[in-house]
Parts: structure tokens; sequence; C-alpha cells
């Protein structure tokens, strides 16, 4: 009652945009924002680690971790896997240990 209903069920598919009116002279200031449709939400790019996204390839829910935030439309993990020149492997399995151990 009263609470603002939610645009879609389920994570926020994130794609990663340069936030035009928050840029400092010499670093760009990325923002992650919900590209469903009807949802307004996102969030500054250092807050996206450990929300749950909804991956561009596979459209499974999976943990934003550092090195997704480098992708423009983040992936999961075992898409990321198909693409080793993407990110490293080893840097996404050590973000996700911290993550999971931080609950
Ligand atoms: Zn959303
Ligand atoms: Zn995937």
């Amino acid at each position: 009652m009263g609470k603002r209903k939610k645009a879609h069920v389920g994570p926020h598919k994130y794609q990663r945009i340069l936030w035009k009116s928050r840029k400092v002279e010499g670093e760009p200031y990325y923002i992650f924002k919900c590209m469903l449709p009807g949802c307004t939400h996102f969030v500054p790019r250092e807050l996206v680690i450990g929300n749950e996204c909804e991956c561009w390839r596979c459209g499974k829910t999976f943990i934003m971790t550092l090195p997704a935030t480098y992708l423009k439309k983040p992936h999961c993990m075992s898409c990321t896997k198909g693409r080793p020149e993407d990110v490293s492997v080893d840097d996404v399995t050590a973000n996700l240990d911290k993550i999971l151990g931080g609950f």
C-alpha cells in the first residue's frame, strides 16, 4: 500500500552508461541503468557490485563483479568462460568469493 510497483519481476538488467551531467574533468562517471521496459532504476558503478543482474547473453541471474563493470552489457561467469579474452576468470572467481563471504 502506497509502495511503488516494480516495473518487472526478477533482477534488473544493467547497462553501463556515461553519466554526462556528473562528468568530472579527466574522470568519466559511469552508472548502471536497468534497460528493462518501464524500469528507471540505476546505481553508480561502484555500488552495482554485488547486485543481481540479468545476463545480456543467456538471460540468467548473476551477481555483478568488478570485472563485469568493465562491460557495457554485463554477462555472467558461464558466458565469460566462452570468451577468455574479455576478463580473467580468476579475477571473477576471487571477487565472487569476496562478495559471498561478505554476507
Ligand atoms: Zn529494473
Ligand atoms: Zn550468461
